[in-house]
């Protein structure tokens, strides 16, 4: 069996799916996303995660929430993209855990903000490519010439699918955690209202400082 968008009959049954998903939700995020739950931190209490559904977002994202955002304005925000080298294998070579952990400390002492993990590995390029990245690492290129040197640009992060996520959440503005300020700029750019960047100060690890260093050099406030 096949499925046919064009026949009327399944058009239809989608079309009364959603209006029943709408018509039952009690809270924001019927749309965008496919599950939700309430997560318990070790460290910072306890958060609504959300994940997307990858039908209608580039890859399956994370979303976490904390206290009330709905028709907020300001509201931190971070938006991180996945590191699972750094997040879940303890990776020396960059920052991103400490700037998780940070993000996600502030959000917990403010009561209130949202974190999105976005599925887009390694500056985007995915998880081949950043092990490359990290061979020429190795042998002493920084962290942006030794992506550079593999033919592909430094960064091609996309950030499309974040107003639909903060529209869902219907976040009216947001208070941007972040030390990058091209992000600010990636975020004005699909249509976000960035009231503010607020730094996330980090202390990286004796390894990550030539990475931080390299940021710093690209214009990171790091
Ligand atoms: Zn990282």
């Amino acid at each position: 069996m096949t499925s046919d968008t064009s026949d009327p009959t399944i058009r239809s049954h989608a079309s009364e799916l959603k209006t029943r998903r709408h018509r039952t939700s009690t809270k924001p995020g019927a749309d965008i996303f496919s599950a939700t739950a309430l997560h318990t931190t070790v460290h910072f209490g306890t958060w609504q995660i959300y994940s997307t559904d990858s039908a209608l977002t580039d890859g399956q994202h994370i979303v976490l929430v904390k206290g009330s955002v709905e028709y907020g304005r300001a509201v931190p925000c971070r938006v991180a993209s996945s590191c699972i080298t750094s997040l879940a294998l303890d990776s020396a070579e960059c920052d991103c855990r400490e700037q998780m952990i940070e993000a996600m400390s502030t959000i917990h002492k403010v009561g209130k903000g949202v974190l999105i993990y976005l599925d887009q590995e390694g500056r985007g390029h995915g998880l081949t490519t950043k092990i490359r990245a990290l061979a020429n690492k190795n042998i002493g290129m920084d962290t942006f010439a030794a992506v550079e040197a593999l033919g592909v640009p430094a960064d091609i992060r996309v950030y499309d699918d974040v107003p639909k996520i903060l529209n869902d959440l219907r976040v009216a503005s947001i208070s941007l955690l972040a030390n990058n300020p091209d992000k600010a700029s990636a975020l004005r750019d699909v249509g976000i209202d960035v009231i503010e960047v607020r730094p996330i100060s980090v202390v990286p690890n004796v390894h990550a400082r030539l990475h931080q260093e390299a940021k710093r050099l690209r214009g990171h406030t790091v």
